[in-house]
């Protein structure tokens, strides 16, 4: 259906019927000219995250609904990385005249799943036309404890470093996605072919999840990271933001990156070396954090974090160690918004 039959309106709500918040900081959602809340005692978080197409994304390969639902899982997982919880989003759409409402309804659903899967009520939002594609801009509030909050500059000398899950795959997912393009305009069935053994890479890349199950095991375990951001843009850029923020160097062990086996495959397929990818890669979504060695104990037994390294003084610089003891200066190669020359 043409968006036209249903105007701007029309739109609104047919995407946002039958939302119903769910939390009580909720006091009025979708319908007014804002929405009205409430977080009591807890302090407020807020981020925001834009996407572009042509820029942050390309619907040749990527499904609208997945689209969606990564746009606010990003969002989520920046509030967890200030160890809060995420609460309620805002949605700005700029659509232009080539989708259909049909189209915009898979975005939504995307969206309002991610909702559902990590308790967030969706709020408000804007909608307009756009003359340049598809933009998305979701912005999230959450909330902490004043207490619990985790900032990227506490990391002390001597801390353990840690980082949750896999690194490299979402990258590497996303150089499959860019070489099966060429070819799936040629043969479709070829490109689908490409894809088997390779799911993990695809899912990595195309729905990330924020790790809101780490956040909760840390809390039970009694661990306060003393540091703490999510990749996004890669585990060497991400390092030398807290070793810059806490003001401490940081010797991060090669071998104790974490990479999963399809990224492996994928990266000896492409003549890529496989530690450069976890390191610069981005769009992982995992968390990297700092914590007190007399944390050590503690943290053995919550599931799916490892100790990569520890932080040391400023003088020591920030290095990756690799596996005959040669130290490597860290530096960040990550992904940058605005590259010199661009
Ligand atoms: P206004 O003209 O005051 O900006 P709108 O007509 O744009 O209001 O929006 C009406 C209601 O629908 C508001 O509650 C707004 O937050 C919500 N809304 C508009 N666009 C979206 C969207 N893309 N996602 C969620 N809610 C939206
Ligand atoms: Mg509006």
């Amino acid at each position: 259906m043409d968006i036209k039959e249903l105007g701007e309106f029309g739109l609104i709500s047919r995407l946002t019927k039958d939302i119903k918040p769910q939390h009580s900081s909720t006091l009025k959602g979708i319908g007014d000219d804002a929405a009205v809340l409430d977080f009591g005692q807890e302090q407020t978080l807020v981020t925001t995250d834009i996407l572009l197409e042509g820029v942050h994304f390309n619907l040749e390969y990527v499904p609208l609904k997945h689209l969606g639902y990564k746009a606010a899982v990003v969002n989520f997982s920046d509030i967890y990385a200030m160890n809060g919880r995420p609460t309620q989003i805002v949605v700005a759409l700029g659509i232009s005249k080539r989708f259909t409402v049909e189209q915009m309804e898979e975005l939504f659903s995307g969206i309002r799943l991610a909702c559902e899967v990590y308790g967030v009520d969706l709020v408000g939002g804007d909608t307009t036309a756009s003359y340049t594609g598809l933009t998305i801009s979701i912005t999230c509030l959450g909330v902490a404890k004043k207490e619990d909050i985790v900032y990227r500059n506490g990391a002390k000398v001597n801390d353990l470093i840690c980082c949750t899950g896999n690194l490299g795959a979402a990258y590497l997912g996303l150089q499959l996605l860019e070489r099966e393009r060429l070819v799936a305009e040629v043969s479709p069935e070829e490109a689908q072919k490409a894809f088997e053994g390779k799911e993990y890479l695809l899912e990595r890349q195309l729905k990330p999840e924020a790790r809101k199950d780490v956040i909760e095991a840390l809390r039970k375990a009694g661990i306060k990271p003393t540091s703490m951001m999510d990749i996004s843009d890669g585990l060497s850029s991400e390092l030398l933001h807290i070793c810059k923020e806490s003001k401490v160097g940081c010797c991060v062990y090669s071998g104790k990156i974490p990479v999963d086996y399809e990224a492996v495959a994928m990266a000896e397929e492409l003549n890529f070396d496989i530690v450069t990818c976890a390191l610069n890669g981005g769009e992982d979504y995992e968390l990297l954090f700092t914590i007190d060695q007399k944390d050590y104990e503690k943290i053995i037994p919550v599931e799916d974090v490892n100790i990569i390294g520890y932080i040391q003084k400023p003088e020591l610089g920030s290095v990756l160690m690799g596996r005959n003891g040669e130290e490597i200066a860290l530096k960040a190669q990550g992904f940058d918004a605005f590259p010199e020359g661009k």
